[in-house]
């Protein structure tokens, strides 16, 4: 009887391979999205952050309507 172990596998985001669980990512395997730390920098560099806005979306009242005081 043999068993083998059965790992979950996820497709990179970065260099879009397949890469099995590992037991560094057991506590967060649900945000795993990259192979490895060289791909989560790769694609986090130079992608829009959608937390950060773009400087065209800022309101024009928030250029105009500054309190002097
Ligand atoms: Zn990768």
């Amino acid at each position: 009887m043999h068993r083998k172990p059965h790992l979950p596998i996820k497709n990179c985001l970065a260099c879009a391979r397949p890469f099995a669980w590992r037991k560094k990512w057991a506590r967060d395997w649900n945000e795993v999205r990259y192979c490895s730390d060289r791909c989560r920098r790769e694609k986090g560099r130079g992608g829009p952050s959608p937390s950060a806005p773009h400087p065209e979306y800022a309101p024009p009242t928030s250029r105009r309507g500054r309190p002097a005081s």
